[in-house]
């Protein structure tokens, strides 16, 4: 049954970055952990808010060899606070009806690209879980969706490709916080605000996934290419936004017709801003530490909210 509940759930993500969606119904498992955890995190004293990131993951391509963005990736700790947990959001982990966070105290790797050398599968990113977390961030979305534990998904790729670079020694804990797919762009940011209070615990919250994301414009190895018009369009405009403090038009960018079409063909890879501005606010003082386009489709634009 378990193995029947992750081909599910890797089926899910699959259709979803492909855009077509999934009938039927998803069976979760809650481990005992998630009602059992003591909830020592809250009564933890608090700390000086943690920023909010996003990060432009680009291709797995970027696990195998250093690049210009991986190496801009690495040197961001040095500018934030060390926190006590690190929270992913990765555009890999699609739900429907709920969103699941990793509940297991050893998360497994989750390998979930297919086609590429060995030496990807045999990456391991070894930081630990934390059940407190994930029992904070169950009780901060109590009435605004179902939260589930789930001990099976582990690290996807839009978590260890970032983290390798990041945080190379892994000895943060991570939980990853899936996506439910089903719901419109707002639904995810006014989650997100429920989840300000685990910046003032220490926890890093951090959004994996590209600015632009259209895999159909294929690029070559990893090198940076010119771009598409539509691409640099779509990546000015929702920078423009973000530096403003102006998040309604990257909410609404539906709206863009063609432009947002172009630029996500399916949605996925930008879902992880949104939960990036709702943790910040539109208040937030906003940089960007890294850009560029990986493939002509594909922005590496990462940014720092505090
Ligand atoms: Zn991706």
């Amino acid at each position: 049954m378990a193995t029947e509940n992750h081909t599910r759930r890797a089926v899910l993500a699959a259709l979803g970055a492909l855009g077509l969606g999934a009938a039927g119904t998803l069976l979760f498992r809650q481990p005992a952990s998630l009602d059992t955890a003591l909830d020592t995190l809250a009564a933890l004293p608090d700390t000086d808010p943690m920023p909010a990131v996003f990060v432009g993951h680009g291709t797995p391509f970027g696990a195998l060899a250093p690049n210009v963005w991986n190496a801009q990736w690495a040197q961001l700790p040095a500018t934030l606070p060390r926190p006590r947990a690190i929270l992913m959001v990765s555009a890999h982990w699609l739900t429907e009806g709920a969103s699941l966070v990793t509940s297991a105290a050893a998360p497994p790797m989750n390998y979930d690209v297919r086609g590429f050398p060995s030496e990807l599968y045999e990456y391991r990113y070894t930081a630990p879980g934390d059940p407190r977390v994930a029992r904070e961030v169950a009780t901060a979305l109590q009435g605004h969706t179902p939260v589930y534990g789930d001990a099976e998904w582990g690290f996807d790729h839009g978590t260890w490709l970032v983290l390798k670079y990041m945080y190379p020694r892994a000895d943060i804990p991570v939980l990853q916080l899936s996506i439910d797919y089903t719901r419109p762009p707002a639904f995810h940011y006014e989650l997100a605000k429920r989840l300000r209070g685990l910046r003032s615990k220490g926890i890093l919250v951090l959004g994996s996934g590209n600015v632009v994301h259209n895999l159909g414009e294929r690029g070559g190895t990893g090198v940076e290419e010119h771009p598409r018009d539509w691409a640099i369009e779509f990546d000015q405009r929702m920078t423009a936004a973000i530096m403003g403090g102006d998040h309604a038009p990257v909410l609404d960018f539906q709206t863009l017709g063609a432009l947002a079409i172009n630029a996500h063909p399916t949605y996925d890879h930008f879902l992880p801003l949104l939960y990036t501005l709702g943790l910040a606010g539109p208040e937030a003082e906003v940089r960007t530490f890294c850009e560029g386009f990986q493939w002509p489709g594909i922005s590496m634009r990462g940014f720092v909210l505090a």
